[in-house]
């Protein structure tokens, strides 16, 4: 099975891109978007309340758009995500998308993306290691402390039981990655704005 990162160019020309509105950045503080399993600590920053609420830096809107606000798709693709069998969106935002002040008709969607939890067994051994090996990072599941002594590049669990299509790993947070089976279902919608931001990754087998 073939695995990609999800890479997109920001602020591209050739497709509208959403920017959120200064005043709907409200946070709370108090609680974060995530939180790694292990070893507790934030890995994405503070949830935002909202209004979800974002502009659009032209009409030219593809099926998938990327920005500020994070990845964002549009009703046609949602229902394909739904009607297919693909794993990994656990939820769906709705974002209220205006073009030079109005307000469109369409409603656009940003994903819920499920973390990766084929680590976590592994982690578990690597943080009992680490008792006699302080040259392995505090939590090995997101990598606190930095570097560690396997860190050579993207350290994660690929077997052949399938987990999740599209997903994030513990450490590195912000990234979305996805498989095969993703890649072909944007390639057999013929989805604009998606196909060409997927960059293919090597696995680091352990
Ligand atoms: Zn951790």
């Amino acid at each position: 099975m073939n695995y990609y990162r999800i890479n997109p160019k920001l602020f591209d020309s050739k497709w509208a891109y959403p920017e959120i509105y200064a005043n709907c950045l409200n946070y709370d503080h108090n609680v974060k978007e995530e939180y790694c399993p292990l070893c507790k600590r934030p890995v994405l920053g503070s949830k935002w309340l909202g209004p979800y609420n974002v502009y659009l830096s032209s009409k030219k809107i593809p099926n998938v758009l990327f920005g500020t606000c994070g990845m964002i798709f549009d009703m046609k693709f949602k229902n394909a995500f739904l009607n297919s069998n693909l794993k990994g969106i656990y939820n769906f935002q709705e974002y209220n998308v205006f073009y030079k002040g109005k307000q469109l008709e369409d409603t656009f969607f940003h994903p819920l993306i499920e973390f990766s939890k084929k680590k976590f067994e592994f982690s578990i051994e690597q943080n009992e290691k680490r008792q006699n090996n302080k040259s392995l990072p505090k939590c090995s599941l997101c990598r606190n402390s930095g570097r560690g002594a396997y860190d050579d590049g993207i350290n994660f669990y690929f077997d052949e039981n399938r987990e999740y299509d599209i997903f994030r790993i513990y450490e590195n947070p912000s990234q979305i990655y996805c498989n095969q089976e993703f890649y072909d279902f944007c390639l057999q919608n013929n989805f604009t704005n998606i196909i060409e931001h997927f960059e293919r990754i090597v696995i680091n087998q352990h």
